[in-house]
Formats: structure tokens, C-alpha cells, sequence
């Protein structure tokens, strides 16, 4: 199953993208995450893709593209759950491209529909864990332990493009930039919206109900 995950910042995407690729036994493949984790290795790439990220701008395109190309040919790509990819038009493109090349179609783009309202309090106060990645949420999600994973005790910090005025930005990047990627899946006749507002296991089983009509 290859299945795109679209949504506003804070949306949840990274959440039920994690659960989701777990349950279908298929990477989870989250450019966010593959730029911090470059970041945090100091290499070129991070270094490059840090000016953006910190002030909540799109990495360019090709470099964004580039990454991706070399994630989806390796082995283990042949089922994933894209997180954060595509954002641009361009990149809903080269994607195409790339899968085309790799005979290897999407099955669905799902957008995890949350009003603007409800967004800058959702990623703003989002914890996650430097161990493992778990997100928590200061509010709607408190670890047992303030400071503490729960999963694996990892200490949890905050993104440093979580700050209410980088949130509101990334917003603004995303109605302007990756809104029109909405419009491409919706002719390509693969796009479902799923309602974002409620409980993370709730929308969960509406993502889940999507992927079982196949
Ligand atoms: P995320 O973890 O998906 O919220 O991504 C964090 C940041 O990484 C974004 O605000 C962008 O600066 C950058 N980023 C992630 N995915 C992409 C992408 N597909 N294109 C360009 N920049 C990206």
C-alpha cells in the first residue's frame, strides 16, 4: 500500500502517518523527520536545510526532491506512508515521476482535514521524544511524567519551529504553497478527506476505514 498523508502543520499527520505505516507493516517516510535527523548529524544537507526549517520556509524543491528520490528507490520502499511530502506542486510532480519510474502508483492521498482555529494550539505546545520520536502534547496529550517519554523515558523538547509566530507562518507557507497539492490528488481522482477534530484513535479508525475499501 502507498499512501500519501496531507494535512496543515499540527494537524496530527505525524501521528496517524506512524500508526498507520506501523499497521500496514510499511516505512513511514517523514521528510520533517529525515531533515532532523540530518541536522542533527551536522551533515551539508542539514546544515543547508536548517535555514529554512528554523524560520518555518519549504526546503527548495530540488533538494527536497533529491532526498526523496534516494529514500523511495531502496528496497524496503515498496509500500510506505508519506508524511510532509509532497508540499509543493513541483514535488506532487517529481513524485509522480519517480513512482512511475518505479512502477510503483499511489494508492491514496488522505488529507487530515483541521479548521485553522484549532491548529496553532495543537503544534504549539508539542512535545517529542529525542529517543524515539513519540509526540506528546502539552494539553491534549500529557506524558505520564512531565519531561518524560513514556514509551522509552527518552527526554522530550520542544521543535524549535514550534514558537507560536514560526506555527503561524508555516500556516501561511502552507494555504499558499501546498493547499494547490489538494486540488492535483482530487484530479488524479486518489484524494479522500478525512475530519481531523477529535481523538487521535478516532481519526485513526477513519484513516484505517479509507484504506479498507480497497
Ligand atoms: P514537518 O516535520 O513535516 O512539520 O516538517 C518540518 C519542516 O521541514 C517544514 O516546516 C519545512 O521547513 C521542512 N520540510 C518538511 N517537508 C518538506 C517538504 N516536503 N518540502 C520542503 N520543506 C519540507
Amino acid at each position: 500500500m502507498r499512501i500519501v498523508l496531507l494535512g496543515p502543520p499540527g494537524s496530527g499527520k505525524g501521528t496517524q502517518a506512524t500508526h498507520l505505516a506501523k499497521s500496514l507493516g510499511v516505512p513511514h517516510i517523514s521528510t520533517g523527520d529525515l531533515f532532523r535527523a540530518q541536522i542533527a548529524e551536522e551533515t551539508e544537507l542539514g546544515i543547508l536545510a536548517n535555514e529554512y526549517i528554523a524560520h518555518g520556509n519549504l526546503v527548495p524543491d530540488e533538494v527536497t526532491n533529491a532526498m526523496m528520490r534516494e529514500r523511495l528507490s531502496r528496497a524496503d520502499a515498496s509500500g510506505f506512508v508519506l508524511d510532509g511530502y509532497p508540499r509543493t506542486l513541483d514535488q506532487a510532480h517529481a513524485l509522480g515521476a519517480m513512482l512511475q519510474q518505479l512502477q510503483r502508483p499511489l494508492h491514496h492521498a488522505i488529507l487530515i482535514d483541521v479548521p485553522d482555529e484549532n491548529i496553532v494550539e495543537r503544534a504549539v505546545g508539542r512535545l517529542v521524544c529525542g529517543s524515539c520520536g513519540e509526540i506528546f502534547h502539552l494539553k491534549f496529550k500529557p506524558p505520564g511524567v512531565a519531561g518524560i517519554c513514556d514509551k522509552c523515558r527518552g527526554i522530550l523538547g520542544v521543535r524549535e519551529d514550534d514558537t507560536p509566530s514560526t506555527v503561524r507562518h508555516r500556516l501561511t507557507v502552507y494555504g499558499r504553497i501546498t493547499k494547490p497539492v489538494l486540488a492535483f490528488y482530487q484530479r488524479e481522482k486518489i484524494l479522500s478527506r478525512v475530519d481531523g477534530v477529535g481523538p487521535p484513535d478516532e481519526i485513526f479508525k477513519r484513516v484505517v476505514a479509507l484504506t479498507e475499501n480497497d
